[in-house]
C-alpha cells in the first residue's frame, strides 16, 4: 500500500477510459443507471467531469452500448461536447469495452499512462485522482482501494456453514485504475479474453505488481437503486467541505 502526496508533474499525460456499456441488470431499470440524475446531472457526467477537472487527463474515451448512442446524441450533445469526451461502442464484457477503449486511444506520444475508471463511480475526490496519479507515475500500476470494515464469511456449502476470513490483508478495489500504456496494452493482449472484474487483474496476470493506493469509501460504485439517495448524501457533504 503506498501513501503519495505527490502531484505528478506532468501534464496532459494520461488518457482516460470511462466504461459506460454495462447492462445494469443489477439496477433493474430499463435505461441505462448512468442516466439517473445526482444534483440534476447523470452520474456518467459526475465521473467525468471529475477526471476532466485533472490538469493530468487529456483525453477521455467513453465506452458506450450502441443501443445507448441515440440516448447520447440526442439528449447529452452538449455535456458531451463540453467535456470534449470521445464516445466508442463498448463490448458485451467489461473487458472488451476498456478494449474498444484502448484501440480508440491509439499510437498516441503524448499519452504515458492509461486511467481506467467506471462511468458508475461519480465521487471520486480530486485528491484520491491525485494521489493514484504520482502511484502510478512511480510504478507503472497503481489503483484506489478502500480496507474491507466488516467481518467476512466463507459459504462452506448451501449456506448451512460458514467460517470467517481473516481480513487484515483484504482491499476492496476501487477505481480509477491506472497503467503505463504499454503495460495495459499488453496485459490486455495476454488477457483479455480470461474474464476479470477489474483491470488490475489483467496486469497481475502478467507479472507486474499493482500497488494500492488507500482511497475513500466515498468512492462508492452506483449498481442498486438505493445506491442513489446515499450518493447524493455524500455530494452533499463533499460540496459543503469543498465550497469556500
Ligand atoms: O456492472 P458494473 O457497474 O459493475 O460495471 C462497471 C462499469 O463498467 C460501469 O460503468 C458499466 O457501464 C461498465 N461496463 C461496460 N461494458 C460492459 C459492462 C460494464 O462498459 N460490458
Amino acid at each position: 500500500m503506498q501513501d503519495n502526496d505527490h502531484q505528478s508533474p506532468e501534464p496532459g499525460c494520461i488518457a482516460a477510459i470511462m466504461p459506460a456499456a454495462g447492462s445494469g441488470r443489477r439496477f433493474g431499470n430499463d435505461r441505462n443507471k448512468l442516466f439517473s440524475t445526482l444534483a440534476g446531472r447523470p452520474l456518467w457526467y459526475h465521473s467525468a467531469a471529475r477526471l476532466a477537472a485533472s490538469d493530468q487527463i487529456e483525453r477521455i474515451v467513453m465506452p458506450i452500448a450502441p443501443r445507448d448512442r441515440e440516448t447520447f446524441a440526442a439528449e447529452y450533445r452538449s455535456l458531451i461536447d463540453e467535456l470534449g469526451i470521445e464516445l466508442v461502442d463498448g463490448g458485451s464484457q467489461r473487458t472488451d469495452s476498456v478494449h474498444a477503449g484502448l484501440e480508440a486511444i491509439g499510437e498516441d506520444a503524448a499519452i504515458k499512462r492509461i486511467a481506467v475508471h467506471d462511468a458508475a463511480r461519480p465521487l471520486v475526490s480530486s485528491e484520491d485522482l491525485a494521489r493514484v496519479f504520482a502511484a502510478a507515475a512511480q510504478t507503472g500500476a497503481a489503483i484506489l482501494a478502500t480496507p474491507v470494515s466488516g467481518t467476512l464469511k466463507r459459504d462452506l456449502g448451501n449456506g448451512a456453514a460458514c467460517e470467517t476470513v481473516d481480513r487484515r490483508d483484504l482491499w476492496i478495489a476501487l477505481t480509477p485504475q491506472v497503467f503505463s500504456v504499454d503495460l495495459l496494452r499488453r496485459a490486455y493482449q495476454r488477457h483479455r479474453g480470461c474474464g476479470a472484474t477489474d483491470d488490475a487483474q489483467l496486469v497481475e496476470r502478467i507479472g507486474h505488481p499493482v500497488t494500492l493506493v488507500r482511497g475513500s469509501a466515498d468512492n462508492i460504485k452506483i449498481t442498486h437503486p438505493e445506491d442513489l439517495a446515499l450518493a447524493a448524501a455524500i455530494l452533499a457533504r463533499q460540496d459543503s467541505e469543498y465550497q469556500p
